[in-house]
């Protein structure tokens, strides 16, 4: 499925089996993002942490 990226508006390409806290990055921005939440065909995602410690929800 595909998710619009927060950063740039365009298209991230989010396998259909993808789970919560899996890493998607942007092919036009190439910011990387972790899947936040699934509810349905709907995908959430927040910046990815890259030294943050926000691994625990
Ligand atoms: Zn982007």
């Amino acid at each position: 499925m595909k998710v619009k990226c927060p950063e740039c508006d365009g298209d991230i390409n989010v396998p259909d089996d993808a789970v919560l806290g899996e890493i998607v990055s942007c092919p036009d921005c190439g910011q990387e993002f972790e899947i936040h939440k699934i509810q349905g065909s709907h995908v959430e995602l927040k910046p990815a942490e890259v030294e943050g410690e926000d691994w625990g929800e």
